[in-house]
């Protein structure tokens, strides 16, 4: 199986790959997780993805697809992946699809998850941790039992500072432009399962998800 998953900021792409990636045994890998790794085992690439993200700058189409596609050459992909953050653009998607065509492979399913806007500020913005152990709370979903204090070694809680309101809606907003048209592309292709992610157990979410699929290739056949 190989699978794209897409969604706004805290829709659950990370809680649910584990999920995916187990039920059809395939591997999941994040570019933005690539990303860190060559940075931080500093690498050639490494260096200049480096340069790129402290100016605050996108990584390129061009860099991103050499290194998905090194990435999907290795042995361990060969059973399907399960993609995050990527593709980010057509260009990208163009190149994936033509990737994949040159190995007689192709995409399985897009998933697209989305909620509600309130629900992913509320994720957003009621988010904790405790400094001390790591624990990650959130005051609206998963309270601690005493207010802004952390369960297990009373340590007080503290917030990320870009945990606000104002730039969760505007990275709402980036998401929504850089997405319709991949979304769109994916639609056109009939691979695009959109799934309602705003449950507050990521086992429904997961379910409504593996539903779809079945459903689907029921219908194939
Ligand atoms: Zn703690």
């Amino acid at each position: 199986m190989r699978l794209i998953i897409t969604g706004p900021p805290a829709a659950g792409k990370g809680s649910i790959a584990p999920f995916l990636a187990k039920e059809y045994g395939i591997l999941p890998i994040s570019t933005g997780q690539m990303f860190r790794e060559e940075i931080k085992k500093q690498t050639p690439l490494g260096l200049k993805l480096k340069v790129i993200l402290d100016r605050g700058e996108l990584v390129s189409d061009n860099l991103t697809n050499q290194m998905v596609e090194a990435r999907l050459k290795k042995e361990d992909v060969k059973n399907g992946f399960l993609l995050d953050g990527y593709p980010r653009s057509i260009n990208q998607a163009e190149f994936l699809d033509k990737f994949l065509a040159e190995r007689n492979e192709k995409l399985d399913y897009v998933i697209s998850l989305y909620l509600e806007e309130e629900i992913i500020i509320k994720r957003i913005v009621g988010r904790r941790i405790c400094p001390k152990c790591g624990k990650l709370y959130n005051i609206y979903f998963t309270k601690p039992k005493f207010d802004e204090v952390c369960d297990l070694d009373g340590t007080a809680l503290i917030k990320r500072s870009d945990d606000t309101e104002q730039i969760a809606r505007q990275r709402i907003k980036i998401y929504e432009k850089q997405t319709a048209p991949l979304i769109e592309y994916y639609k056109q292709k009939g691979i695009l399962i959109s799934s309602y992610s705003g449950h507050k157990k990521v086992e429904d979410t997961f379910d409504l998800i593996k539903k779809q699929v079945i459903a689907d290739d029921h219908n194939k056949i």
